[in-house]
Formats: structure tokens, sequence, C-alpha cells
């Protein structure tokens, strides 16, 4: 261990990327460590239509998050890849163990998102990969032409379907109610688009297949009416895309800093309940978690990472 940075940054997402640039900015030694490629979930998003100024037809997340990471690396914000296993916050230096090495800072600001939830039915371990998945951006092309089906009702469930359609050529939306949570601009755009389909009131129990997916079994909510879906004997196979929400990446700071249902309180200035330690984006409890308020979460933790360091 050799370096104290005056700020260490968990996760390379559009909170932790925006910190980066600010700290930088700053001057202050920021080092970035994220376990993965940098993105978050908006590596995996293929649209971003609502973050300010974002206008350029065909923008992918992968390419506006390159932008980011480009842009933190101009301020000097340094960049590791490592899984951090544990933390101890408290004290005036906080240290960080990770799987290829230790690192120190005198804040730690906390950007590590979100991950998918399971879709929680039968079997679900077993088939993904081979038929099920969560991120659409990835894994849409396996299924050109084939049948695919998406469970859940939100904005990121109806979008990705959309998406979807680009590749197969029938996409059903499979939601637990009998209206969409997604955004009504969104909805408006799947109800005209005739490739999606909806099955309502439904939930899926199990799935089946050989090697592949090729099976399930979709429950009918209301009136417990059991349906066996297969793929198209031609086919022998079909997509199953779960999105129905996130779960945070916090465990590692259990028993350590306030939480709510897993996501980590802070006050307006993104302070956790430890001096020096803050929290931004999507690990955060918070109304609305967007790319916009990621990045303006991240902007806000490092200057008052840089207040927290002028005054110690
Ligand atoms: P979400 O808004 O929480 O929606 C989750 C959906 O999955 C809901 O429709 C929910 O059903 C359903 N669901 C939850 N648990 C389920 C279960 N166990 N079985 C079956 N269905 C289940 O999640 P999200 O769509 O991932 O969005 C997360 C956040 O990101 C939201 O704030 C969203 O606005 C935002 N987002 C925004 C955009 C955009 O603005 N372009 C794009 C993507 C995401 P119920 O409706 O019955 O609860």
């Amino acid at each position: 261990m050799s370096k104290i940075y005056d700020v260490i940054i968990l996760g390379g997402g559009p909170a932790g990327l925006a910190a980066g640039l600010y700290a930088g900015r700053s001057r202050l030694s920021t080092l970035i460590i994220e376990k993965g490629q940098d993105g978050g979930q908006i590596a995996i998003t293929d649209e971003i239509e609502n973050y300010p100024g974002q206008m350029v037809e065909g923008e992918s997340g992968p390419s506006l998050i390159a932008r980011m990471t480009e842009q933190a690396k101009k301020f000097g914000a340094e960049r590791c890849s490592d899984v951090i296993k544990s933390v101890e916050l408290n004290g005036e230096v906080k240290k960080l163990v990770g799987a290829k090495g230790e690192y120190e800072a005198k804040c730690v600001i906390i950007a590590t998102g979100a991950f998918p939830k399971p879709i929680g039915c039968e079997n679900e371990g077993k088939f993904t990969g081979k038929g099920i998945s969560f991120c659409a951006t990835c894994d849409a092309s396996f299924f050109e032409d084939f049948e695919v089906y998406v469970v859940g009702g939100g904005d990121s469930a109806v979008e990705e379907a959309m998406y979807l359609t680009k590749f197969a050529r029938k996409v059903t939306i499979i939601h637990r109610r009998n209206e969409l949570r997604a955004a009504k601009s969104i909805q408006e755009k799947a109800f005209a688009n005739p490739k999606i389909a909806f099955m309502w009131d439904s939930v899926v129990v199990k799935v089946d297949g050989d090697e592949l997916l090729s099976s399930m079994t979709v429950k009918n909510v209301k009136t417990g009416e059991l349906t066996t879906v297969e793929a198209d004997e031609d086919d022998g196979l079909f997509g199953l895309f779960g999105f129905i929400g996130y779960n945070p990446n916090s465990q590692l700071f259990e028993g350590m800093l306030d939480m709510e249902n897993g996501y980590i309180k802070t006050d307006d200035n993104m302070h956790t309940n430890i001096p020096g330690v803050f929290a931004a984006g999507d690990i955060r409890v918070k109304s609305l978690r967007q790319v916009v308020t990621a990045a303006a979460d991240g902007a806000i933790a490092a200057m008052q990472a840089e207040h927290y360091i002028s005054n110690h």
C-alpha cells in the first residue's frame, strides 16, 4: 500500500464517472475502482433519449459512457479494475481491500449502483445464459428471427422489448398486472408496435428445455390458470428477458451505513452517516434513478469530498 488518495470512487457508472470528473477538476487525487466494464446499467442500455443534450440519432448507452470515461480521465482521475472484498470506513483514512490490492483514501464515494432482479421462476439459474437474459443490448442478436418474451411492465421492460423487435420476429411482454408501469410516452410506442404482444396478469413460474430454453409455465395470477408456452417446433428455442427492477449493490456496507431496503441513506449533499463517506447514484435512497440524477449526485458528492478534505 503506497498512496493515500484524496478520493476513491467505487463504481464506474454515470454517478462514479461524474464524481471522477468533478474530483479531478478540483485537483483531488482520485481513483475510480470498477469491477467490470464502465457504465453500470447504461452500458447495457440501447437508447438514451432523456439525458439532456443527448439528441444524436442512434446514440447508445455505451457511446455516452465512453465519453464520460474519457472526460474523467482527461481531468486526471485514475482508473483501476478490481473487486473490493472488504472496507474499513471509520477513521481518517478509509481502507479498501480488493482481490488485486489494497487502497487507501481520505474520502470514499460509493457509486456501486444496482443489478437486475431475477425473474424468480423455477430452473432460472439453469437457463440463465441459455435462453434467459437480463441484457437486450448484449443478447438480442442471438434471437434474430426467433420469438422472445420479456418479463416486466416498467420503463426498462417496455423499452427493451421495443429494442428486441429489431431482432426477434415477435416479442411478448408478460406483466403481472393488466396495465403497464412504464411512462405513457413509452407505452404508446409499444402499443403501436405490431411486433409486440402482451400477456396480462401473468407471471413465469417455471422454465424448461434440454440444453436451451424451449418451454415455460406461465400462471395467470387472477384465475390461477397455468399455461405452457412451447418454442415453435422449427425454432427449438425462445428467449426470455427479465426486466423487473434492480437490487442495490450494497452488501459490502451492511451494518456500517444506514440503509433502507438495501439502498444507502444520504442527506441532500450525499453524506452518509460516516464522515468522509458519500454515496451517489442508484445505490442511494432516492425518488428518481436516471443517468441525469446519477451524474448530478456524483458531482455533488465530489464537491462535498473536496469541502471535507479542505476542512480536515
Ligand atoms: P420498475 O420501474 O421498478 O418496474 C419493474 C416492473 O417489473 C414493474 O412493472 C413491476 O410490476 C414488475 N415486477 C417487479 N417485480 C416483479 C416480479 N417479482 N414478478 C413480475 N413482475 C415484477 O423497474 P425498471 O423498469 O427497471 O426501472 C427502474 C427505474 O429506472 C425506474 O425509475 C424507471 O423509471 C427508470 N428507467 C427509466 C428509463 C427511461 O426513462 N428511459 C428507462 C429504464 C428505466 P408492477 O408494475 O406490478 O409493480
